[in-house]
């Protein structure tokens, strides 16, 4: 390599530790030779024991895992600043059977697919070059970067030759089949934390931010809006609003329907630190959070004032004023252009032990 740079090695992803690095400019030249002493070794391979050692963990260098594959998860997907990713958990495990859990993003999700369907029981092995460590609740796993890192499955450099034949020697030939694990539709929100895959913010950033994506948020809700009520009528096929119509109801979508329901429409008020909005909490979550359905209130109110009015609060929602959630909220084109701050609730949690974290 000729006229190149040199500088200080002040990334914040660090690809190697050496203090400085070189700089390509349009006039370096590099040329390829052939130098059969020259070390080849293009890996820095990190054993699993240190990846899972809370005082070597140090999830700002870049490292090389190699390792079997012996069981992934579905594909999935998840909504980060705008741009749907795919990720895909993986359990690798070394030739001495330990095992490190994988989040394969992007790329990797692609060329990985193929050879798990075609597998037919050979072993996969993979190295993940360039990678990060993440660490979510004393549990450790690794996961590539967006542009600088690289997989390589079943090829046959050295040390993944290497590598194969240790499995062998250790595990015999018929060595493990690789297992699916269906992940269920709906995954829990811990394994969700564990992925990493849903970022954290303030209001304040999720006021300002740019783009639409998925966010959690920790907040106390401070009042109920009641200008629109707290529930509206449902119809019982689409969940649309309904408008009654002699003693049937009609919806936009359905027509003419027979009976229609109560549904929660929350808008709440929440506040953090740092600001304060307005999330949209429909049915479903409003019911899980309340512990009843919108009709029982519905009755409940108006067995006891006489109407169903929908400007006074039941107790059942007043109670969750002064209290605390972490909600995931979606962040939606109109937040980010209109600067609307109503944001609708995808989903919440009240467990301490995940808002304390
Ligand atoms: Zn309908």
């Amino acid at each position: 390599m000729k006229n190149f740079m040199v500088c200080p090695n002040k990334e914040k992803l660090r690809t190697k530790d050496h203090k400085c690095k070189l700089i390509f400019t349009q006039k370096t030249i590099v040329e390829e030779i052939q130098d059969l002493y020259f070390n080849m070794c293009i890996f820095k391979f990190r054993p699993y024991e240190q990846l899972s050692n809370p005082q070597d963990f140090d999830d700002t260098e870049l490292f090389d895992v190699i390792g079997q594959i012996v069981s992934y998860g579905d594909v999935q997907s998840v909504n980060q600043d705008g741009n749907v990713r795919m990720f895909m958990n993986v359990e690798l495990q070394d030739y001495k059977s330990n095992n490190i859990s994988a989040t394969f993003w992007g790329d990797f999700v692609e060329q990985i697919k193929p050879h798990l369907i075609e597998s037919n029981d050979k072993p996969v092995v993979v190295v993940m070059q360039l990678v990060r460590a993440h660490r979510f609740r004393e549990q450790y796993s690794v996961r590539n970067t967006w542009h600088v890192s690289k997989l390589w499955i079943n090829s046959d450099l050295p040390q993944i030759l290497d590598f194969s034949s240790r499995i062998v020697s250790v595990c015999g030939e018929s060595s493990q089949i690789i297992t699916q694990i269906s992940s269920q539709k709906t995954h829990s929100i811990e394994d969700e934390l564990a992925s990493g895959s849903v970022g954290f913010k303030t209001i304040e950033a999720l006021i300002d931010s740019k783009h639409p994506g998925n966010f959690w948020i920790v907040a106390t809700i401070v009042y109920i809006d009641l200008e629109h009520g707290w529930s509206y009528l449902a119809c019982k096929m689409c969940a649309k609003k309904v408008e009654p119509e002699g003693n049937k109801f009609y919806c936009k979508k359905c027509g003419q329907v027979p009976s229609a329901s109560h549904r929660f429409k929350l808008k709440l008020g929440v506040i953090d630190d740092t600001g304060t909005i307005i999330l949209m909490m429909w049915d479903r979550d409003a019911t899980k959070m309340i512990g009843k359905s919108a009709n029982d209130l519905k009755n409940v109110v108006s067995e006891t004032s006489g109407a169903a009015d929908d400007s006074s609060i039941p107790i059942e929602i007043e109670n969750f004023i002064e209290k605390r959630y972490m909600f995931k909220v979606d962040v939606q084109n109109s937040n980010c252009e209109n600067q609307d701050e109503v944001f609708k609730v995808l989903t919440f949690t009240d467990d301490e032990d995940i808002i304390e974290k």
